[in-house]
């Protein structure tokens, strides 16, 4: 089959590698149609995250058609449309049975392999699913292949993160950055019924999809002014990009007692406050990967309600073939990017 693989600091190829097989009773194989590049996918590929295996097959966001199963799978047929989390999950261990199938005992990334070990990802045209009845799910009447792209990682994990920031009614919850998580989270605060939702961004297309998704947004006033107008405003905050200067920037905007809910994956060691100013302000801290396995069938409600164009976070449909330009244009925000799908 040919995917993208990932050789070393931007540089993706799209080439030739071994078709993936069933290899243990409970796999699935699933041959992609949609395939999508994410913001954590940026991590190996800009060298903030090393260690991977050159040549490995990124990504983890994906649909398909199951092709193969293994003899133990039970709940899927070869012809299902599936769509998957990004990381595996048996749905029977206790992290599994309790819903954090984002820490399954037996789960493992898609598309992270190092010394030899773990998965190859979804930009592909297959892609081998481990523990497969617990962590593909079919996709449901009236969701577009699209749709179920999203609710496998940003729809799951921008609702997360205002769970974790516990919106509500009468909370006001801020969003920080606005890439597609940040807009999911900006749906998930308003769907949870927050008061107010504001959103913050550098990016000015990006604020204006974060305000036809329902927040407020001040386009005339710098992302300064309108941080130094809203400080310690918020009831809850979800720091949706995982740099020192937007936990900062989440935990200025907080007022005494509030909620950082942080769901951007940090590359590095230090938040952008110290623990006495966290003590000074009654601060709880969430953060973690999201249980998208579990959220995914929650949501699909939600996804199908109408309320909400999802969709219109996609601003670029490219082919596999394109994977290194689609990362490049993910990389540096080209063209007004936020989500790139891309078909098999
Ligand atoms: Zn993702
Ligand atoms: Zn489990």
């Amino acid at each position: 089959m040919r995917a993208l693989t990932l050789n070393g600091d931007q540089d993706i190829r799209f080439e030739a590698v071994p078709d993936p097989t069933i290899e243990r009773s409970t796999d699935a194989v699933v041959k992609i149609a949609l395939c999508a590049v994410c913001g954590s996918d940026l991590h190996p590929y800009n060298g903030k995250e090393s260690g991977y295996d050159q040549g490995m097959v990124p990504g983890h966001e994906f649909v398909g058609e199951v092709v193969a199963v293994g003899s133990d799978v039970d709940s899927l047929l070869v012809g299902d449309r599936v769509h998957a989390p990004f990381s595996t999950s048996c749905g029977t261990c206790r992290a599994c049975r309790s819903g954090l199938t984002a820490r399954c005992v037996h789960g493992q990334l898609l598309g992270w392999r190092q010394n030899g070990e773990g998965l190859n990802g979804g930009q592909a045209e297959y892609i081998r699913v481990p523990l497969a009845d617990g962590t593909l799910v079919a996709i449901a009447d009236g969701l577009s292949d699209i749709t179920a792209l999203l609710l496998g990682d940003v729809f799951s994990t921008g609702y997360h993160g205002a769970l974790m920031a516990e919106s509500g009614p009468e909370r006001t919850i801020a969003v920080v950055g606005c890439g597609p998580v940040g807009l999911m989270a900006v749906i998930g605060a308003i769907e949870q019924g927050a008061e107010r939702v504001v959103a913050f961004d550098l990016v000015e297309d990006r604020l204006r999809l974060a305000a036809s998704f329902g927040a407020e947004v001040s386009e005339p006033l710098s992302q300064e002014a309108l941080c130094d107008l809203f400080k310690g405003g918020a009831d809850g905050v979800v720091e949706a990009v995982g740099s020192e200067r937007s936990t900062r920037m989440a935990f200025d905007l907080l007022r005494p007692g509030g909620v950082l809910s942080s769901v951007g994956v940090h590359t590095r060691p230090e938040f952008g406050f110290t623990p006495v100013e966290a003590y000074d302000k009654n601060l709880t801290l969430r953060m973690g990967r999201c249980s998208a396995r579990t959220l995914m069938e929650r949501l699909i409600p939600v996804a199908t309600s109408g309320r909400y164009d999802l969709e219109a976070i996609v601003t670029h449909r490219m082919t596999l073939a394109d994977g290194a330009d689609a990362y490049e244009m993910v990389a540096n925000r080209q063209d007004g990017c936020a989500k790139v799908v891309l078909e098999v």
